[in-house]
C-alpha cells in the first residue's frame, strides 16, 4: 500500500502567487494548511487568497500569521545598496527610507536602543552595529554587503522593548479573521500568557471560535511556555526570529523541548522557517535542509512549514512535494523507542482510551484508527500518541475538520449522522469504505462514545470492519 504522510504542511501563500491551480497543486502534493502573512498583506489582498483556497478545497485550513509586536523596515521603495564599513542612519517616523537613512515602524527606536547594540535586519541577513546617537536618530556601522528591502524583520538581541501585545494592525486583522470564519490565528513574539489572552479577549467579543497559535520566537516565550499552552490552543516554533534573540546553536535544543512539551499537553505544533530556504531559487534543497526537515519530524513535530519557498520562490510545489517524501521516509522509519511519553492526566478517560487504541494500533497492527469528534478533541488525543495508523476523524462540522488539519497522522472529514447513536459508527466505517481508505476485512480500532453526539468517549472496539459493521446493524435493526 502506497504510505501517506502523517506529518502536516503549512505553506505560506502570497497574493501575488494565488490561483486556484497553484493551490490545488500544492495541496495535491501535501499542503494542508494554507499560511497568510499579514506582514506582507492588506485584508483586502488577503481576501484574493481565502476566496481561492475556498473554490479549491474546504479541507484547507487557512492560518492568519498577525505581525505581532515587531519592528520592520519601512518605505524603502527600491532596496537599499549597503556595504560592509559605511554608515547608515536609522529613525522611527514616516519619511522615505533611502540612501544613508533607514526609517523603521517602531517610532521610539532611537530613544530606546542603546549605543553598542547590534541590529539585525531581514532574520539575520544584515549587521548593523549602532556607534553613536542623535537627537531623533541611532548611526551604525554595517556589517556586510547586502541589500536593506522594505518591511523586513529588525531584531535588537537581548533587548526586552516595552511593545504592547497586539499593534493596530494586528487588532484590525484579528477582526477580519473572525468576519471571515477562518481556522487559526498564528500571534506573533507571544511572550506571556497575557499576550495570548489580548488576542483571545478580541476573538471572545467577536464571538469566534477561532485557535490561537502562539508563535515562540523570543527568550519571554520559550521561558514562559507552560502558562502560554495554558491559554493557546497550539504552538509554532518560529526559527527565524527565535534564532536571532537567542543565540543559534540553542535553537535545537529548543526546538526538541518545546515539541515534547506540546505532545504531553496534547497540543498540536509546527516547526516553521528556513526548512527548505535554499528551494527559493534552487531546484533541489542542500543535504542540511533535508535532514532539518527529518529532524522535526524525529523529535515528533505534527507539523512543518514552509515561508518564502511557497510564498515567492521558484520551486513552491518542489518544495512541497520534497517535504511529502521526506515525511514518509522518516515516519516509516521511526524508532518506537525514541517516542516521546504523554502522560494520560489522572482520570481522563478519553486520554485512557487514546492510549489504548495506539497501542493496539502498535501491538496488534491495526490498519486504522477511526473515531468520531465533535470538538476534535478525541483526535488530537490519539493523534498525541502518534499512532504508526491512520486515524480518521469523522467530524460534525467542516470547522473541526479543518482544525485537524495541524495534527498529526489525523486525516479528517465530515460525516451527516441521524439521531441513532449506533448509525454513527456504522455511517463513518461505511463512508471510510467507499471513500477506499479502509477495506471491510481490515481490523481497525473505533474509538467512540455510547451516549450520542456530545456525549464523550466511552469505548474502543477492535474488530474487523465487516464485523463491526454487520453487528451494528443488527443492533440498529432490532
Ligand atoms: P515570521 O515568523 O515569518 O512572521 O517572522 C516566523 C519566524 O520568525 O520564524
Ligand atoms: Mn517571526
Amino acid at each position: 500500500m502506497n504510505r501517506t504522510k502523517h506529518t502536516k504542511i503549512v505553506a505560506t501563500i502570497s497574493d501575488k502567487k494565488c490561483s486556484a491551480e497553484f493551490l490545488s497543486s500544492l495541496m495535491e502534493a501535501g499542503m494542508n494548511v494554507v499560511r497568510i502573512n499579514t506582514a506582507h498583506q492588506t485584508p483586502e489582498s488577503a481576501m484574493q487568497i481565502i476566496n481561492n483556497v475556498r473554490s479549491v478545497c474546504d479541507c484547507l485550513a487557512i492560518l492568519v500569521d498577525t505581525k505581532g509586536p515587531e519592528i520592520r523596515t519601512k518605505n524603502i521603495v527600491e532596496p537599499i545598496k549597503i556595504s560592509k564599513g559605511e554608515r547608515i542612519a536609522i529613525k522611527g517616523g514616516d519619511e522615505p527610507s533611502g540612501e544613508g537613512l533607514l526609517v523603521v515602524d517602531y517610532p521610539n527606536f532611537a530613544r530606546d536602543i542603546p549605543v553598542g547594540s547590534s541590529v539585525l535586519i531581514d532574520d539575520g541577513e544584515l549587521e548593523l552595529t549602532i556607534v553613536e546617537k542623535t537627537d531623533d536618530r541611532l548611526i551604525a556601522i554595517i556589517g556586510n554587503d547586502g541589500f536593506i528591502k522594505n518591511r523586513k524583520s529588525i531584531n535588537v538581541p537581548g533587548l526586552s522593548l516595552d511593545l504592547p501585545s497586539l499593534t493596530e494592525k494586528d487588532r484590525q486583522f484579528i477582526r477580519w479573521a473572525a468576519a471571515n470564519d477562518l481556522d487559526f490565528i498564528a500571534h506573533s513574539f507571544v511572550r506571556n500568557k497575557e499576550d495570548v489572552l489580548a488576542v483571545q479577549q478580541i476573538l471572545d467579543e467577536e464571538n469566534s471560535k477561532i485557535k490561537i497559535i502562539a508563535k515562540i520566537e523570543n527568550t519571554d516565550g520559550v521561558k514562559n511556555i507552560d502558562e502560554i499552552l495554558d491559554y493557546a490552543y497550539g504552538i509554532m516554533v518560529a526559527r527565524g526570529d527565535l534564532g536571532i534573540e537567542i543565540p543559534a546553536e540553542k535553537i535545537p535544543a529548543i526546538q526538541r523541548k518545546l515539541i515534547r512539551k506540546c505532545v504531553e499537553r496534547k497540543k498540536p505544533v509546527i516547526i516553521a522557517t528556513q526548512m527548505l530556504h535554499s528551494m527559493i531559487t534552487n531546484p533541489r534543497p542542500t543535504r542540511a535542509e533535508v535532514s532539518d526537515v527529518a529532524t522535526a519530524i524525529y523529535d515528533r513535530t505534527d507539523a512543518i512549514m514552509l515561508s518564502g519557498e511557497t510564498a515567492y520562490g521558484q520551486y513552491p510545489v518542489e518544495a512541497v512535494r520534497l517535504m511529502t517524501r521526506v515525511a514518509i521516509e522518516v515516519e516509516s522509519n521511526k524508532d518506537k523507542r525514541n517516542d516521546l511519553p504523554v502522560p494520560r492526566l489522572e482520570g481522563e478517560v478519553s486520554a485512557f482510551l487514546a492510549e489504548a487504541a495506539v497501542m493496539s494500533a502498535n501491538e496488534l497492527k491495526v490498519s486504522a484508527i477511526i473515531t468520531d469528534t465533535l470538538t476534535g478533541k478525541i483526535a488530537r488525543y490519539i493523534s498525541a500518541f502518534r499512532s504508526p495508523s491512520p486515524v480518521y476523524a469523522k467530524c460534525h462540522t467542516g470547522k473541526v475538520k479543518r482544525e485537524l488539519a495541524l495534527s498529526y497522522g489525523v486525516f479528517a472529514s465530515e460525516i451527516v449522522v441521524k439521531k441513532n447513536k449506533h448509525k454513527l459508527v456504522e455511517t463513518s466505517l461505511l463512508d471510510l469504505v467507499d471513500r477506499g481508505f479502509i477495506a471491510e476485512k481490515d481490523t481497525v480500532v473505533y474509538v467512540g462514545g455510547n451516549f450520542g453526539v456530545g456525549g464523550g468517549t466511552s469505548f474502543i472496539e477492535i474488530a474487523s470492519v465487516a464485523q463491526m459493521m454487520h453487528q451494528k446493524k443488527e443492533k440498529s435493526e432490532k
